[in-house]
C-alpha cells in the first residue's frame, strides 16, 4: 500500500526537517491544507480554472506512428497543451487558491530554468497578487526568455548571488525570505519536494492528470488501467500526477525516468536513483546525490527541469520498495528521442519529456500492452538546444 502517513512519510522517506523559524508557516499549512482542498468553494474554483484557464482536460492521444514503431499501444497524455506549456500550472493554480484562503498577500517562489517561475508569475497575474521569484544569477543569464516572461507577467525576479548561483542558492534565498515574512507570504514550491505537507499537496494538485487518464483510457480501450505509465522525474511532480490514481493498482507498472547526463558514472549526471543515498535536502528525508561527508553533489543534465540532486520522497519510496522501475537516460539518448518523436508525431516535446520517450527503447513490454507516456511539456523552450545539436543527429 502506497500512502503518506500523518507525519508526512512515505515509508522511511519524507517528513519535515525545517529551521525552528519556519515552524509556524509549515504548521499553519499542514493543519489547513486538506480541509481547504476539501472545501466546496475551493474545489469549484480549482476545477473551473483548470477547465477555462489551463484548458483541461488535456487530451489522451493514441500515437499511431509511434505505436507502429514500438509495437505496442502508445498513448500520450498531452500536458504540453496546457496554458504555459507544461504540467506545472496545475500546481501553481492550486497553490494560489490555497494562498488566498490562508489570507496571504504575497507569493514567493524559486526557479531554476524559469518554468516554475513563469507558471507562478502567471497565476499571480491572474489573481493580482505580488510575486517575487528567486533565481540564481547564472540561471538568469542562461534563461533570458523566461526572465523576460516573468517580468512581463509582473513578477520581480531577484538574483541569488551566493554559492554556485543556481537553483539551490535560489531556494536558500526563498526560504530566508519566508522566515522574514511569515505572516503575509506563501511559498509556492514547484515539485513534490520540500517539507511535509508540500510533497503531498503538490501530488494532489497534479493528480488531476491520472484522474483524467482513468476515464480517457476507458473511452479509448474499454479499461481504466494501462499496463505501463512512463514519466520523467526531476523533483517528480508530473510523475506523481500521472501515477497518483494507479499507485495501489499493482498490475499497472510505473516507470520513472531520470537524467543520466553524460553517463551515470561520468561525474556529470542527475541519476539520483542509482547514485543517491539517504539524506535530507530542502526539508525532507529522501535519496540525494551527496559526498560521503554529506555535501550535495552538483547535478548535471542537458535538461534544466531534471537537473536536481534529489527526488521527491514519494519517488524515493516507490523506487526503494520496488513499486516503480527507474530508468536513466543520457543527454544524447534524450536528444535522439526528441528529434524522432517530432518527426513521427508532429509533436516537439520538452527535453525533460524526451527522456521519458527514450525509456521506450529500454524497457520490456508486450505487443498487446497499453503504454501511457506523460508528455509533461512542449519543446519550444528548448529550441536553442535542439538547433545546436541538430546536425550531429542528422548526418
Ligand atoms: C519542470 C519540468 C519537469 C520536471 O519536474 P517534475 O516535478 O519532475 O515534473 C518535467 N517536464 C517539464 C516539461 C518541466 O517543465
Amino acid at each position: 500500500m502506497i500512502a503518506i502517513d500523518q507525519k508526512g512519510y512515505y515509508g522511511e522517506f519524507g517528513g519535515a526537517f525545517i529551521p525552528e523559524m519556519l515552524y509556524p508557516n509549515i504548521e499553519e499549512l499542514r493543519e489547513q491544507y486538506l480541509a481547504i482542498m476539501a472545501d466546496d468553494s475551493f474545489e469549484k474554483e480549482f476545477r473551473q480554472l483548470l477547465k477555462d484557464y489551463v484548458g483541461r482536460p488535456s487530451p489522451l492521444y493514441l500515437a499511431e506512428r509511434l505505436s507502429e514503431h514500438y509495437q505496442a499501444y502508445i498513448y500520450l497524455k498531452r500536458e504540453d497543451l496546457n496554458h504555459t506549456g507544461a504540467h506545472k500550472i496545475n500546481n501553481t493554480v492550486g497553490q494560489i487558491l490555497m494562498a488566498e484562503r490562508l489570507g496571504k498577500k504575497r507569493i514567493i517562489a524559486e526557479t531554476g530554468a524559469g518554468q516554475h517561475g513563469v507558471a507562478t508569475a502567471t497565476v499571480c497575474a491572474l489573481k493580482g497578487i505580488e510575486c517575487i521569484v528567486y533565481m540564481g544569477e547564472i540561471d538568469i543569464q542562461r534563461q533570458a526568455p523566461n526572465v523576460a516572461r516573468m517580468k512581463m507577467l509582473g513578477a520581480e525576479v531577484r538574483p541569488a548571488t551566493s554559492g554556485s548561483k543556481t537553483l539551490k542558492d535560489a531556494t536558500n534565498e526563498a526560504i530566508r525570505d519566508w522566515i522574514n515574512n511569515p505572516e503575509d507570504t506563501h511559498y509556492i514550491i514547484g515539485s513534490v519536494v520540500g517539507p511535509h505537507p508540500y510533497p503531498d499537496m503538490v501530488a494532489r494538485f497534479q493528480s488531476v492528470i491520472s484522474e483524467e487518464m482513468l476515464w480517457q483510457l476507458k473511452e479509448h480501450t474499454g479499461k481504466e488501467d494501462p499496463d505501463v505509465i512512463i514519466a520523467c522525474v526531476g523533483g517528480g511532480s508530473n510523475a506523481a500526477g500521472a501515477y497518483y490514481h494507479y499507485l495501489n493498482k499493482d498490475q499497472v507498472r510505473l516507470v520513472a525516468v531520470e537524467a543520466a547526463g553524460h553517463g551515470i558514472h561520468s561525474g556529470e549526471s542527475a541519476a539520483t536513483s542509482v547514485l543517491g543515498t539517504k539524506g535530507i535536502i530542502h526539508g525532507s528525508r529522501t535519496l540525494l546525490m551527496q559526498t560521503p561527508d554529506g555535501q550535495i553533489v552538483e547535478p548535471y543534465s542537458i535538461s534544466a527541469g531534471l537537473d536536481y540532486p534529489g527526488i521527491g520522497p514519494m519517488h524515493a519510496h516507490l523506487i526503494a520498495s520496488g513499486r516503480a522501475e527507474a530508468v536513466s537516460i543520457t543527454d544524447d539518448e534524450a536528444l535522439a528521442s526528441a528529434y524522432f518523436v517530432s518527426k513521427k508525431e508532429g509533436i516537439i516535446p520538452a527535453l525533460e519529456t524526451a527522456h521519458a520517450f527514450s525509456a521506450l527503447d529500454k524497457i520490456e513490454y508486450d505487443s498487446s500492452d497499453v503504454i501511457v507516456v506523460n508528455l509533461s511539456g512542449r519543446g519550444d523552450k528548448d529550441l536553442a538546444t535542439f538547433i545546436k545539436h541538430y546536425d550531429r543527429f542528422h548526418k
